[in-house]
């Protein structure tokens, strides 16, 4: 290209990179203080002084250069979601212009695929300890854990071009740091077809839900299945982001929004930071997006048709926004609706990653202070929720825009079947219940101790960062110890476990041996929730529900009845004050009269016979001090 058109070319690629506001993917300029009609007007004035600008030297090459460059795979064909490679290659390439722009790998999947760290600052900086040193604020953004609601890859791409070369982006990374993932299940990102989501308008080919294992990432943030998880948990623990945000697209009902969001549920996090979301940043985001054409609702979480009423969504720790809530970074999940079309719901969720930059840029002290509050009002709480239920008293009510909904008869089945009239939309107050309550409790000990023998738990506190002590010297302590009286598992496999619910447990005071090397784990530290999460088996994420511990539910020794009746008959003339209990047991179980062996059975567990550890939860959470003799442990990572 002779000199003069190239210059020719840079000017006209300045002027369309560096003009404020949006180009082709985006339908509204950034600034949310402007209003719609003029950023339409300035998008018509940038866009029709690059088109002038691109007629006059149509031939010296700029169209080839802008095709070459800048656009991405979605902007050159809206119905085409890049791939992971086309994302990585993009990325790598903008990296390589702008000093702003940092790429590394983080990890792997399961697949061993390398999983990408996107690192866009004012100054280039790539260590979270400067970061947080100049407070600043970091947002995390973590795209396609499931492949085929890949929105958030595309509109990643035009936020990390944008935040690299428009001066009214770079603004903002004053105030924060961007961390992008931007294929976070590659392994399921390779799975590519037109067919993977039967429910969804577009893109063309769509990945696939499934990782490397067919595992769901967005259920593994707990259990750590996937070498994903670990890569995710390592990246997250080393930024701790103040935000984070997971893009999807839904499933579910008709209705007119495009974009809607699930917030992490407040009831579930401290005050100060529950707060902060419901009166600061979630009214910031609705007036933003509503400003920018893209009225949003909340997630259309609903047991019928939307009118009968909205639900909070309960994002427990497996989920993404559950587990980051766990460390008091607010999480969120735009969802955008599977029937709209995918050109629109890449840009309305490239304006919800505008939108959430600009609060957090705009509220960033607001924020820190919330958080840091937060943390504090965590670690001085002393009744800890573990298992919540819908509040059904606190019922709100919402703007609901929506399609009448109607049966017909199905030619399929011969039944009435479901039908959203788009002809019929309709804009109507709904019910709406976002709140949550508490329905069980535990105290905060002041610490766990964990068997060293548990050591996949051991990796999972390592790299969430738990601060874990070596207890040194063999030590007999009376401790509550608790015991799985009832539990219901799964009869079908859920995400590579059988997950055990609604546990009751029988707590008694022994005395235990703790052996040197066994783990100490205070509960005062920054991972308090994600251990009240974790370390008691009554809750839902548990290490006991997904099943890391079920050696403890069956028995391992037994008797055999013929020996076991002279050991049985001289127990029982020792212990007169437990015929009384059998006499009561035979009148509770009258089919035992007939059956020897229930009765041998039920005085082998009233003996010393019976083994003590069947059913008994090997974590004891130790509710006053202890003198332990202790050492530092950073534990290991697989
Ligand atoms: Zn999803």
């Amino acid at each position: 290209m002779p000199a003069c058109r190239f210059v020719v070319s840079q000017v006209s690629l300045l002027i369309w990179l560096s003009w404020p506001g949006p180009r082709l993917g985006d339908a509204t300029k950034v600034d949310e203080n402007t209003n719609l009609i003029t950023n339409h007007c300035q998008m018509s004035i940038r866009n029709g002084l690059f088109l002038l600008l691109f007629l006059l030297c149509q031939d010296s090459g700029i169209g080839q250069f802008m095709e070459e460059n800048w656009i991405t795979p979605f902007e050159r064909d809206s119905s085409w979601s890049a791939t992971r490679q086309e994302a990585h290659d993009y990325l790598d390439r903008l990296s390589a212009a702008s000093p702003r722009v940092q790429t590394r790998t983080c990890g792997v999947s399961d697949g061993f695929l390398p999983l990408y760290e996107v690192v866009i600052s004012a100054d280039g900086e790539t260590d979270p300890v400067q970061v947080k040193a100049s407070g600043r604020t970091v947002v995390l953004i973590n795209n396609a854990i499931h492949p085929g609601e890949s929105e958030g890859v595309d509109a990643c791409l035009m936020l990390a071009r944008e935040l690299a070369f428009q001066p009214d982006m770079q603004a903002l990374l004053t105030d924060l740091v961007v961390v992008i993932l931007p294929y976070y299940n590659a392994d399921g990102g390779l799975l590519r077809s037109p067919t993977y989501r039967a429910n969804q308008n577009g893109p063309r080919l769509q990945g696939f839900r499934g990782n490397g294992r067919n595992l769901d990432l967005n259920r593994d943030f707990i259990k750590c299945d996937s070498r994903n998880a670990f890569t995710f948990s390592r990246l997250f623990q080393k930024w701790d982001p103040d935000i984070f945000v997971d893009t999807h697209t839904s499933n579910g009902a008709d209705y007119q929004a495009t974009i809607t969001v699930i917030a992490t549920q407040p009831d579930k996090i401290p005050p100060a930071l529950a707060e902060f979301q419901q009166q600061t940043l979630l009214p910031g985001l609705y007036r933003s997006m509503a400003r920018a054409g893209w009225p949003m609702t909340p997630y259309v979480h609903t047991d019928g048709p939307p009118e009968t009423g909205i639900h909070g969504f309960l994002d427990l720790p497996r989920y993404s926004t559950g587990y980051t809530a766990l460390f008091q970074s607010l999480g969120f999940m735009p969802e955008t609706h599977m029937l709209k079309p995918f050109p629109d719901r890449v840009r309305s969720t490239h304006r919800f990653l505008h939108s959430i930059l600009h609060l957090a840029s705009a509220h960033r002290e607001d924020l820190l202070r919330a958080r840091a509050e937060a943390r504090n009002q965590a670690l001085n709480c002393r009744e800890w929720p573990i298992r919540w239920t819908l509040d059904r008293d606190r019922k709100d009510s919402l703007l609901f825009r929506g399609y009448q909904h109607t049966y017909k008869t199905s030619p399929v089945t011969g039944m009435d079947r479901l039908f959203y009239d788009r002809s019929q939309p309709y804009e109507r107050i709904i019910p709406y219940f976002p709140r949550y309550r508490a329905v069980a409790t535990v105290s905060r000990p002041v610490g766990w101790i964990l068997p060293q023998a548990y050591t996949d738990i051991i990796e999972r506190l390592a790299v969430n960062q738990v601060q874990m002590y070596r207890i040194e010297g063999d030590t007999v302590l009376q401790a509550p110890v608790l015991y799985i009286s009832s539990e219901k598992t799964y009869t079908q496999p859920y995400e590579g476990h059988y997950p055990h619910v609604d546990v009751q447990v029988e707590e008694r005071k022994e005395e235990m041996l703790v052996r040197t090397g066994d783990l100490w784990v205070p509960s005062d530290q920054k991972a308090i929730a994600y251990l009240m999460a974790t370390m008691d088996p009554r809750a839902p994420d548990s290490w006991f529900a997904w099943n890391f511990m079920d050696g403890i539910l069956d028995q391992k020794e037994y008797f055999s009845a013929y020996v076991f009746e002279d050991l049985a008959a001289d127990w029982m003339k020792e212990h007169p004050e437990l015929q009384e209990e059998l006499n009561q047991a035979l009148l509770e179980h009258p089919e035992w009269n007939s059956d020897p062996r229930a009765i041998l059975d039920w005085i082998y567990r009233h003996s010393p016979y019976y083994e003590p550890t069947h059913r008994r939860y090997p974590i004891l959470a130790i509710p006053t001090p202890v003198a332990w003799s202790l050492k530092p442990f950073t534990g290991v990572e697989p």
